[in-house]
């Protein structure tokens, strides 16, 4: 297997990659993250067979596949868990990707979500208020407490932390962005607008739907499939919502990522349907767990995932988090009034 830099992202910290396939992707982590994706596989094993599809966190998680070891040294290594490294190479490209990410850190190889797509358009929300766990130094929680403060995160637990959508308009941003000018928030290149982290933290709690409706609305899409998406995602919301009351668990910085399919002949020939929940596309070769096989025509239209986990555990006993439930209750009202 061998991994490439990752084409499209929205948010979060450089050294991203993917399969050359497209199939997989990774990212450098921490040993949290890593754990935590081990005990949700865990927990999901002792569910019950006929739980359905959406009540467990695992249903809106990306698909794990262990831990990319070339490029790491062998201390990490070692702490990667029995049977879970990936036998991957990386090409000049993805080693340069890497190194200028800067420290050597573990990789973690998941599911690419993105895999399919032929245009998506791509939405890193954060959940929560609270942005740091008891492993932040003082100078970090200061911080952290600040950015809650100033942004949606503090107001409405959930804050835009980047969206790369495609450009159907030749770079010119929505008229209710008012006079923002495309140079100071986002960068439009490629086909795509990319509104980096300094754009969601200028939302305010009023204007936080301005920009959930850049990334539903200002596409060529018909207004038909504008409004199927836009279901489709209230209804994935309504049954994660319900999933977290459900979970005991605290995560913290945490994000949902949203993507959906600009390319409309895809839409056209799935006749505009799609299951809300995709199930694992991926078939394991008996022989060899190395290789993986997606069925490109029935990738999704759009998606809804859980991901970021490098600050999440599991708390038996002690009940919901509330934090991202406020997020997700807040997001689906906007949601709503669209
Ligand atoms: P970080 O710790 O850098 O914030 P994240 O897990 O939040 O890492 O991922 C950063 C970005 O990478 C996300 O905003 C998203 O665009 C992309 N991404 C994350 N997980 C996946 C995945 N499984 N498939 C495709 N893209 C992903
Ligand atoms: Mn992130």
């Amino acid at each position: 297997m061998s991994f490439v830099p990752l084409d499209h992202k929205a948010a979060g910290h450089d050294g991203t990659l993917q399969s050359a396939d497209g199939s997989l992707f990774s990212k450098p982590t921490l040993q949290r993250e890593i754990d935590f994706y081990n005990s949700v596989q865990t927990l999901a094993q002792q569910q019950p067979e006929d739980a359905p599809l959406g009540s467990s966190l695992i249903d809106w998680m990306p698909g794990y596949y262990g831990i990319l070891t070339p490029g790491i040294t062998d201390e990490l290594k070692d702490k990667a868990p029995a049977g879970q490294q990936i036998d991957g190479e990386l090409t000049k490209k993805a080693k340069e990707t890497v190194q200028k990410s800067g420290k050597e850190k573990q990789y973690v190889v998941l599911e690419n979500v993105l895999h399919g797509f032929k245009k998506p358009s791509i939405l890193d929300v954060k959940l929560g208020s609270v942005l740091y766990d008891e492993t932040a130094n003082a100078d970090k929680v200061e911080r952290m407490k600040k950015v809650s403060a100033e942004t949606t995160s503090g107001s409405l637990s959930f804050r835009i932390c980047g969206m790369k959508i495609s450009d159907d308009f030749n770079g010119k941003l929505p008229d209710d962005m008012g006079d923002l000018e495309i140079s100071e928030v986002a960068k439009a290149e490629g086909g795509y607008i990319t509104f980096d982290k300094f754009y969601g933290r200028r939302l305010t709690k009023e204007t936080a739907k301005d920009g959930l409706k850049a990334f539903f609305k200002h596409n060529n899409l018909p207004p038909k499939v504008q409004k199927i998406i836009i279901d489709n995602f209230i209804k994935r919301l309504q049954l994660i919502y319900n999933c977290i009351l459900d979970t005991e668990v605290r995560i913290i910085a945490g994000s949902l990522l949203f993507v959906y399919e600009n390319d409309l002949e895809r839409w056209e020939k799935l006749n505009y349907e799609e299951p809300l929940i995709h199930e694992r596309l991926v078939t394991e070769d008996g022989e060899d767990d190395d290789e993986v096989e997606i069925k490109i025509d029935d990738a999704p239209l759009s998606t809804l995932k859980f991901i970021d986990f490098a600050h999440a555990k599991h708390v038996p006993g002690k009940g919901y988090d509330e934090e991202l439930a406020k997020g997700v209750e807040n997001l689906l009202s906007i949601l709503e009034g669209f």
